[in-house]
């Protein structure tokens, strides 16, 4: 139950809804599937004063540009996606990420814009404690910080936990953002600001409106992997996208891009371990190192759980498997777990 007012409204376009939501700067929020926000809301998290509504607007198929690019609607449902033959075809590390998204009442409600734009997450934050009421943490706008009392003012390192956000990191793709003056584009991974308080680098009256994704070079070769405690039905407790781009000889590495999710702020890229691999022979004893390396640049946050040792050890080997799957799919070899 939601024990606070607020107004509704239901838009009929994106661009009426950015509209909506200049109206009330700084307390109107975009209500896509509600699958993160109206949770949010019901602990007092988030207490929009306007919730706009974009249940109305229809969402477009995605589509293959005329220059190999893929398009993909922002208001799409996961679902949706999960099933759409071209995305299987042509970016199959995005249709695996959207697969491992919760379970299939999430995906169906859940919208791909609204799995980017999710807020972060902290035991202490997405609980209801009255704790949190009487003396509210500095991402609820207090004076302090539960789990990291030793943090200085405002830093907030609660973490964000999109399975999809790093896929498409890896897959280079660009995002179109609406607003009052017009739209604007920029890459997946400057979406996200680094700050546990707000996450993302979006106006407040900004929409995402769609997803491109650039057609995928030579050589080119993927691997994915969520690592929970149940093996599904729930948020990462490390999320690994790698994207290798392999030269004519299937050995050496042209270009690597390595994303990893749910143990920072923002979906973070161990840009040293992508250094150690461009123009690299690759082979086990390589990966090995550069995936123990990784894991060390990266500094993942304790969350939920599990400890800063715990989730450097799972880091370094997941994605040392990640990586050498990603390299047997380049050689023709479809990886066996
Ligand atoms: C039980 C449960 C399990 C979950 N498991 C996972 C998981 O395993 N992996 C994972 O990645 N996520 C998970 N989620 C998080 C999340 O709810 C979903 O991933 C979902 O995709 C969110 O989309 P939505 O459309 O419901 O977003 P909403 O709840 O409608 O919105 C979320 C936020 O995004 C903003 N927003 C929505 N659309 C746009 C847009 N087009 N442009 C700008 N801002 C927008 C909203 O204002 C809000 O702040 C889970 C959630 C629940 C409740
Ligand atoms: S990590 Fe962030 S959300 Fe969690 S208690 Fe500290 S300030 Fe609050």
């Amino acid at each position: 139950m939601i024990l606070f007012d607020f107004d509704y409204e239901r838009a009929e376009t994106l661009e009426g809804a950015v509209a909506l939501l200049a109206r009330q700067p700084g307390t109107a929020r975009a209500l896509a599937g509600g699958t993160d926000l109206l949770p949010s809301m019901r602990m007092e998290n988030i207490k929009p004063s306007l919730l706009v509504s974009l249940g109305a607007i229809a969402a477009s198929e995605p589509q293959m540009l005329a220059d190999g690019s893929i398009r993909i609607d922002a208001l799409s449902r996961l679902a949706s996606l999960e099933g759409s033959d071209l995305l299987r075809e042509k970016v199959p590390m995005l249709t695996q990420s959207i697969h491992v998204v919760g379970g299939n009442q999430i995906r169906q409600m859940g919208t791909l814009g609204g799995n980017l734009c999710q807020e972060t997450r902290c035991m202490q934050l997405d609980q209801k404690h009255d704790y949190q009421f009487v003396s509210p943490c500095f991402k609820r706008g207090g004076d302090c910080c539960y789990p990291f009392p030793t943090n200085k003012r405002n830093v907030c390192w609660s973490v964000y936990m999109s399975d999809v956000a790093p896929a498409l990191i890896a897959l280079d793709a660009q995002v179109e953002i609406i607003g009052e003056t017009g739209s604007r584009r920029i890459h997946a991974e400057d979406l996200f600001s680094g700050d546990g308080i707000k996450q993302l680098n979006l106006g407040q009256a900004e929409l995402l409106r769609a997803i491109l994704i650039p057609p995928t070079p030579r050589g080119f070769a993927w691997g994915f992997h969520k690592s929970t405690v149940r093996g599904g039905l729930e948020f990462g407790m490390a999320v690994i996208a790698v994207a290798l781009c392999l030269k004519e000889d299937a050995k050496t590495c042209a270009d690597a891009r390595i994303v990893i999710g749910a143990v920072r702020e923002g979906p973070v890229r161990p840009t040293a371990a992508e250094r150690a691999l461009k123009g690299a022979v690759l082979d086990e004893k390589l990966l090995a190192h550069v995936a123990a390396e990784a894991a060390k640049e990266i500094g993942p946050l304790p969350h939920h759980g599990f400890t800063k040792r715990h989730l450097m050890d799972n880091i370094r080997v997941y994605l040392r498997r990640t990586l050498m799957q990603a390299l047997e799919r380049a050689r023709g070899a479809e990886h066996q777990d």
